[in-house]
């Protein structure tokens, strides 16, 4: 029997290889006059012939980096006040996508984004501008959720906001082409994690559940190759979709222990993000092995849970990923790195509850 379920995903999606070359089509459909480009370096000068060409698109900030700051936000928000804004495209990994979202949200209301960030402020989902959010990254998923994950100094928040929802999403692999190897490889294994972690998360469903499978199904046979040929396109245009549906697999469940643990491991090491929720992800799947896991583990092409965490480590390793303790700066205390990981919020949503030794000997196991 299948279990009753809620399921919502109000993101209108493009997906396929040129399709960003339609954008002009998008904005029109939606109404947008004056929009404001954010992306990361790369884009940079690809956003100046757009804004150069197409009067509709009125300013661009192509400096948004990894872990993205506040202070891009910042300066988002003051180009669509300056501007008159009516929409915010995110163009780039997640970085850039959270930084258009949060912006998006701040720009037509009064008060600083630090207010918001401080809680000083709520956002509001209805008088937010349109949000575009294009991926040239196949890992986030931030194109169908409506996270923002923002720093501020070294404090780096995750909020979850229904007015960080984008309102629609373009998903063109060609943009993906030019992610460096190590990139691809970080980002693939977000994707992957956020499949794993979306279904064996207590608020899973039925729907989701399906997205799940099928994403690390398409992730394994794929990420590989495109680790190692960047232009395959065949295996680009499989990781986007991989990276699209397993963000719709998590956009509702929302993710757990990897992510939780991803945290003090960004916040404390500097790992990127995807590199800090692969670190945890083959230890979790063998902790948190079950029946039901057994059942993605095989809809995925592996054998068993076993199989599928010594796939992830491989990919890992390939990558040169950093997979131990001692690769980590300074002597990591297991006990302390434990203790924050469980103190995240979103170890509540793993289906196994942990205790503080449990979780250490699970680090002291990749001294
Ligand atoms: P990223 O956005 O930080 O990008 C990584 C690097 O790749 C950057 O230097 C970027 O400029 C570069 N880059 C991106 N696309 C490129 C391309 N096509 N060619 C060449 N270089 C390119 O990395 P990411 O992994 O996509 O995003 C990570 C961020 O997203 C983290 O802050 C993470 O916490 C957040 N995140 C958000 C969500 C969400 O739902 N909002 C989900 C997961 C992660």
């Amino acid at each position: 029997m299948v279990d009753g379920f809620l399921y919502a995903q109000p993101v209108k999606i493009r997906f396929g290889e040129g399709c960003f070359e339609k954008l002009g089509e998008l904005l029109d459909e939606l109404g947008v006059q004056r929009a404001v480009l954010v992306s990361g370096r790369h884009f940079a000068p690809q956003a100046e012939r757009m804004t150069a060409a197409d009067g509709r698109f009125a300013a661009a900030f192509c400096a948004v980096e990894q872990n993205p700051q506040l202070s891009g936000v910042e300066e988002t928000v003051r180009l669509c006040r300056e501007h008159g804004a009516d929409a915010v495209i995110g163009i780039g990994g997640g970085s850039a996508m959270d930084t258009a979202k949060y912006a998006a949200a701040v720009a037509p209301n009064a008060g600083d984004a630090i207010d918001y960030y401080r809680g000083r402020r709520s956002f509001d989902a209805k008088s937010r501008l349109t949000i575009i959010a294009v991926p040239t990254t196949a890992g986030t998923g931030s194109e169908v959720t409506q996270v923002s994950v923002i720093s501020c100094g070294d404090e780096k928040k995750t909020t979850n906001d229904p007015a960080f929802m984008p309102t629609a999403a373009v998903v063109d692999p060609l943009l993906t082409l030019g992610v460096p190897p190590r990139t691809t490889m970080n980002t693939g294994l977000d994707a992957i994690a956020h499949a794993i972690e979306g279904y064996w998360s207590k608020n899973h469903q039925p729907i989701t559940d399906v997205l799940a499978i099928e994403a690390v199904r398409l992730a394994l046979a794929n990420l590989e190759k495109a680790f190692r040929d960047g232009s395959d396109r065949d295996a680009r245009g499989a990781m986007s979709f991989a990276s699209l549906l397993a963000g719709l697999s998590f956009a509702q469940p929302k993710t757990a222990a990897c992510h939780a643990c991803s945290y003090p491991l960004s916040e404390r090491y500097h790992l990127p993000h995807g590199e800090a929720c692969a670190f945890t992800l083959d230890s979790f799947i063998r902790l948190n092995a079950d029946e039901r896991l057994e059942k993605l583990a095989r809809g995925a092409g592996a054998k068993d849970c076993a199989e599928l965490a010594a796939h992830i480590r491989a990919l890992k390793e390939l990558a040169g990923l950093r997979c131990r303790l001692s690769e980590l700066a300074g002597d990591v205390d297991a006990a302390d790195l434990a203790a924050a990981c469980l103190a995240h919020p979103l170890m509540n949503n793993n289906p196994r509850r942990f205790t503080q030794d449990e979780l250490a000997a699970m680090f002291e196991a990749l001294r």
